[in-house]
């Protein structure tokens, strides 16, 4: 076996662990039996040992070396030894102590951060934060970066980009953002739609969505959870769960942005489905693919158009019989300023994030304290949104990501509404028809130019160089800026 043979091999096997542990992690959302828990977390921790094993060892060091070192190996073997280092690289730095420190730390954090949300009181999550971001910080020393210490931390979810990079696209978007939504709120006019959705017929009109945007449910399945999520469970199945309230009709939405996301996994090469090719995608790419379902092609008045809102009629005739298209569109559009952000509108969404992100850096890079966090989201609230949290739960407890660590990943959410925009150009410009094709229920022209453009690379092309060669440029939200001015002014 030569060293490259040898290397695919762990690739793979390591490959199908990940995927068992998606499994185990699916099975856990979906339908775990409450008392399972403690044993589904003790299966998963061996799987997650058994892995880390693999990818640190001393024998993955070596094949690296002399891969790296094989002239004669072609591209795709190229890009697979180029990933496989990256993740090593990422790993290996990282000594096995700080890791579990990390790991029970985590699980810590996530009792005091429940605590603290229930009792309002912040005392008694900051000191294991405090501790959560020193681990951070160091973990990003190990990692190393050449300008900002949060730039250690993005390259983990979003290969390439940088603080610099991250800062001048969120100040333009920033900058407009506030004063667009002021104008906005001034001029608009508010509807209530019907009351109660049939959570079954919510269910059955997510799966149209999926299969309308071409969802292969051969190769996946749909779920039902608490959080929606997209899930890779091997080549052959990318799942997708969806979350359901009577109260509203989320869900669509929720089911194209997952639709976005599981479309990409469909789409990669089928001979990088084997292997890491088909796994580390940057956060902020795969975001762009969920944005554009979800915000870009799912609030299009052309989508609808094609098909969907006479089903839409159709499944729930005494919300929707009355509604005009034109008033749905309007409807989808209204902008509410709240303080939760998993339950924000498209166009106050981003300045969540911003703020997540400035605080994030200012705590790391010591320009505050934990401690002072709360005060310093209150007064970012208000001054971007207008809004004064009045408890720690609607406030800066809201999310779970800090408690388990999630430090630094924030910003791909943002970064692929501004890619999905920059993408969205790009097919424009190639697909001038394409409100006639979306009208006529034509969407598979996007999925194929997707599949095309972006998802049959799967990772073997860096996030950086993919939409560079797309979009002919880097990281930009004019595009974004400009539809989102032209659709709210
Ligand atoms: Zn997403």
């Amino acid at each position: 076996m030569t060293p490259m043979q040898e290397l695919t091999a762990i690739s793979q096997e390591c490959c199908r662990l990940n995927e068992i542990e998606s499994l185990l992690s699916w099975d856990l959302e979906t339908q775990l039996p409450k008392n399972a828990v403690e044993g589904r977390a003790a299966q998963s921790e061996i799987i997650t040992k058994y892995l880390h094993k693999i990818r640190t060892s001393p024998r993955m060091s070596q094949l690296l070396t002399q891969c790296q070192a094989d002239i004669e190996l072609s591209e795709d073997e190229r890009a697979l030894v180029d990933i496989m280092q990256w993740v090593y690289d990422r790993i290996s730095k990282i000594p096995e102590a700080h890791s579990m420190l990390e790991s029970r730390l985590t699980t810590l954090g996530m009792q005091a951060w429940v605590e603290a949300r229930t009792t309002d009181d912040f005392s008694r999550f900051a000191p294991i934060l405090t501790q959560l971001f020193t681990l951070t910080r160091e973990r990003a020393e190990l990692i190393g970066y050449t300008g900002h210490i949060y730039d250690a931390l993005l390259e983990g979810h979003a290969q390439g980009m940088t603080v610099e990079l991250v800062d001048r696209e969120f100040e333009k978007l920033k900058k407009v953002l506030i004063p667009l939504i002021k104008s906005r709120m001034q001029q608009q006019k508010t509807s209530i739609i019907g009351s109660e959705f049939d959570v079954t017929m919510q269910k059955k009109f997510g799966k149209y969505l999926l299969q309308t945007i071409g969802y292969d449910f051969d190769r996946g399945g749909l779920g039902t959870v608490r959080h929606p999520f997209m899930t890779d469970l091997g080549p052959q199945d990318k799942r997708v769960a969806n979350r359901y309230s009577a109260s509203g009709f989320h869900s669509f939405f929720s089911a194209l942005h997952e639709g976005g996301h599981a479309l990409y996994e469909q789409g990669v090469a089928e001979n990088y489905q084997q292997s890491d090719l088909s796994k580390h995608f940057s956060l902020a790419i795969h975001e762009s693919q969920s944005r554009l379902y979800e915000n870009i092609v799912g609030k299009s008045t052309e989508f609808w158009m094609g098909g969907p809102y006479q089903e839409l009629q159709t499944h729930f005739p005494t919300q929707f019989k009355p509604l005009s298209l034109a008033q749905f569109i309007d409807h989808i559009h209204e902008v509410r300023p709240v303080m939760i952000r998993v339950d924000s509108d498209e166009l106050t969404y981003d300045l969540h994030i911003i703020i997540r992100y400035e605080i994030e850096k200012m705590v790391l890079t010591g320009e505050c304290e934990v401690a002072d966090i709360p005060q310093i989201w209150n007064q970012k609230y208000a001054e971007y949104l207008g809004l004064v949290p009045q408890n720690l739960a609607e406030g800066c407890l809201q999310d779970v990501h800090w408690s388990i660590g999630a430090i630094g990943y924030f910003p791909t959410y943002t970064l692929g509404n501004i890619n999905a925009s920059q993408i969205w150009h790009t097919f424009v410009q190639s697909h001038p028809t394409w409100r006639a094709d979306f009208a006529a229920g034509n969407t598979t022209i996007l999925r194929e130019w997707l599949q095309t453009n972006i998802h049959q690379y799967g990772s073997s092309v860096h996030p950086v160089a993919l939409l560079k060669r797309l979009c002919n440029e880097e990281l930009n939200s004019d595009y974004y800026i400009q539809r989102l001015t032209e659709r709210y002014l």
